[in-house]
């Protein structure tokens, strides 16, 4: 089938650096990626400056990621019971299919048709919604950018602002076909429409599907925290409210939330507190005016068994909040469905090739200058520069992913560095042929073969036209004849 230069906002697992020929030219994704650092970034950066001893407060919250994630199994086990002994039921999948039969099955087997879902990574994780879909189940995304991306058929292209690649016009565009008019592209209006719409759904869904940003193994409760309010009415509208969490995000008491909540706040949208904070414990209690009949709670493992026992288990404290993203120079460039799974940026870099495989999404890894940004913008610290070295590596043993060329150059690298003689040789014959451009400008602008990839999208530093140890080797005799020539002066 043909594509289209926009298909990769639609596809997952395609490739990224065609992908990325295709975000780099179209003008308003570069407008508004280029607003990113300024805007969310900017954001992320002065609430952590705002905070006293946020150094320490991420240091916490790193903490009890690691020590939760060492004895896991023991509070997913607290957490079920917790759940159980409040009213609801645990489910366990130990896959995307698995996950999908779960929540499916659970909606069948109360006949129900229509369903309400607030913004869920996970449930993009299992590509839940072409399953309900499949299943003759209507589904209606309710936080407003998962609302429009669900009309336009888009992936979501950020972690927290699911629609950001698109503009206000676009967005216009888009809520017009509902509307059965042309909306201006004007926030409060297409605002106003969106609400009207999903009231509507709310009122007739049977099945609220919700994620979790955290689940509190000693209370049972799962936390939602969201800014807009149609979590809320997603969570205690419909009879039956079905929450979809990773294994990782159970964390072990409540005294450890605000920890969380802290962090995940500031490196989301740089606000001081989200604006709705839900702890959802259980289904409705006798006496209660409101909230679900039914309260199921599916527990995805989906490789997160093995990646516990990986060097890249740090992934793993992950909080969904974004921030690496804003902060990285190569998401800023191309956006997020460039990545082409579900997670994007530099935590999608490591992600998804952990959960689709890393030969299919052998770019990614290389997706990155190593700047470090991500790293120093994480509210966890998680180290995602040094987990993509360490794909790297892995890449290299995965069968056919050698390059005959880089295993060369490699191979060429390691002698010379074990024999000095070679490695002088090879900064001579260096300085004596690039060098030769350096006098004509200090940037080389086209390079030969292989080479040519670089200098195709930026230049390349011309080596110098004389070699550091030539230099000070000259240095050295010059300073030698100017001490012979003073220790001779002063002798006569
Ligand atoms: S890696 Fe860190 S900064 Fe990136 S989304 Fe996860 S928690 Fe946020």
């Amino acid at each position: 089938m043909a594509t289209t230069p926009t298909d990769y906002l639609r596809q997952t697992h395609h490739e990224f650096l065609e992908a990325s020929e295709g975000a780099l030219a179209s003008p308003s994704l570069q407008l508004i990626l280029g607003k990113l650092g300024d805007t969310l970034g900017k954001r992320n950066r002065d609430a952590w400056e705002a905070l006293p001893e946020s150094d320490a407060i991420r240091q916490r919250a790193r903490n009890i990621k690691d020590e939760t994630l060492a004895h896991l199994a023991e509070h997913l086990e607290t957490l079920e019971a917790s759940v159980v002994a409040r009213g609801g039921k645990v489910h366990w999948a130990a896959d995307a299919a698995e996950a999908r039969k779960i929540v499916v099955g659970l909606i069948q087997q109360r006949g129900a048709t229509r369903v309400v879902k607030s913004k869920s990574m996970t449930s993009e994780e299992i590509h839940l919604n072409p399953a309900l879909e499949a299943a003759g189940i209507e589904t209606t995304e309710t936080d407003l950018g998962e609302y429009i991306i669900q009309l336009a058929g888009h992936r979501p292209s950020h972690i927290v602002g699911p629609a950001l690649h698109l503009s206000a016009q676009e967005v216009a565009e888009i809520l017009s076909k509902p509307a059965g008019q042309r909306l201006p592209a004007e926030r409060e209006i297409l605002a106003a429409f969106a609400r009207q719409a999903l009231r509507q759904k709310f009122a007739e869904a049977e099945v609220g599907i919700s994620g979790a940003n955290f689940a509190i193994a000693e209370t049972g409760s799962i936390v939602l925290v969201t800014n807009e309010g149609n979590g809320r009415l997603t969570c205690a509208l419909p009879k039956c409210h079905i929450a979809l969490m990773g294994m990782e995000k159970v964390i072990p008491k409540l005294a450890d939330l605000p920890y969380f909540l802290k962090v995940l706040a500031r490196g989301a949208t740089g606000q001081k507190l989200s604006v709705y904070t839900q702890i959802i414990t259980g289904p409705r209690r006798a006496g209660e005016l409101d909230g679900p009949e039914e309260f199921h709670l599916v527990i995805l493992d989906n490789g997160r068994s093995r990646i516990l026992g990986s060097p890249l288990r740090e992934s793993l404290f992950c909080i969904r909040c974004g921030a690496c993203l804003n902060a990285c120079p190569i998401y800023r460039s191309v956006g997020g469905h460039a990545y082409g799974g579900v997670y994007s940026g530099p935590i999608g870099a490591v992600l998804t090739p952990l959960y689709d495989g890393l030969a299919a999404n052998h770019h990614l890894p290389h997706a990155s200058s190593l700047c470090g940004a991500c790293q120093a913008a994480c509210p966890v610290k998680i180290q995602i520069p040094q987990m993509l070295v360490q794909l790297r590596e892995e890449l290299h043993h995965e069968p056919g992913q050698q390059s005959r060329w880089e295993s060369l150059a490699y191979r060429l690298w390691a002698q010379s560095l074990r024999r000095p003689w070679l490695y002088r040789l090879g900064t001579w014959l260096a300085a004596r042929t690039l060098g030769r451009w350096k006098r004509k400008s200090p940037w080389l602008t086209r390079l030969p073969g292989k080479l040519a990839g670089w200098t195709a999208k930026r230049d390349f530093p011309a080596p110098a036209a004389e070699r550091f140890r030539d230099w000070w080797a000259q240095e050295g005799r010059e300073e030698g004849h100017d001490e012979a020539r003073s220790e001779g002066q002063h002798e006569s």
